[in-house]
């Protein structure tokens, strides 16, 4: 079975994306990445031909865009806070919490959204935290970027694990 996706390491090594097949045949065709893990079959290129690629390294490193200014997205904040609700812990009706309401100036960047059960948000409604005593059991903060493979990815491919170990 040839992966629809392929893990992009860094020259560093450091897992930082995942990207369609197509997309990592184009890096290596202009030897902008290197094939560390692949597949038995091989897909036909013009001028050679190469093993499906499952894992790529760049071989100059680039730099990562900051984690916040990575979209905020509700299957990220989901994976990031466990699928849980930060408030009482239920695992079902999840919502999107501003800690700080919008209507009291919050944004919506990741260190003041966390997942919430929608009991738990009507309850805390326009409230401050001090307000109606409602305290999130984790501090916001901005998801590592194993969380952003994760939701890349349904299913992590065996080949990729090595490489995931450290993120
Ligand atoms: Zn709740």
């Amino acid at each position: 079975m040839i992966p629809q996706h392929v893990l992009v390491l860094n020259a560093s090594y450091e897992p930082i994306n995942v990207c369609s097949i197509r997309r990592a045949v184009v890096l290596l065709l202009k030897e902008k990445a290197e094939i560390l893990e692949h597949g038995p079959r091989a897909i036909r290129g013009v001028t050679r031909d190469f093993p499906s690629p499952h894992v790529i390294r760049l071989v100059h490193r680039v730099r990562v865009p900051r984690y916040e200014a990575r979209r905020m997205s509700r299957r990220a904040l989901f994976a990031r806070d466990g699928h849980e609700c930060q408030y009482c812990g239920s695992r079902s009706r999840l919502t999107v919490d501003h800690v700080v309401p919008r209507s009291r100036g919050g944004d919506s960047s990741w260190m003041n959204v966390v997942t919430s059960c929608a009991p738990c948000n009507a309850r805390k409604g326009d409230a401050l935290c001090d307000e109606v005593h409602m305290y999130p059991r984790v501090t916001p903060h901005t998801p590592h970027p194993g969380v952003f493979i994760d939701v890349a990815m349904a299913r992590r491919p065996a080949a990729w694990s090595p490489y995931l170990i450290a993120a």
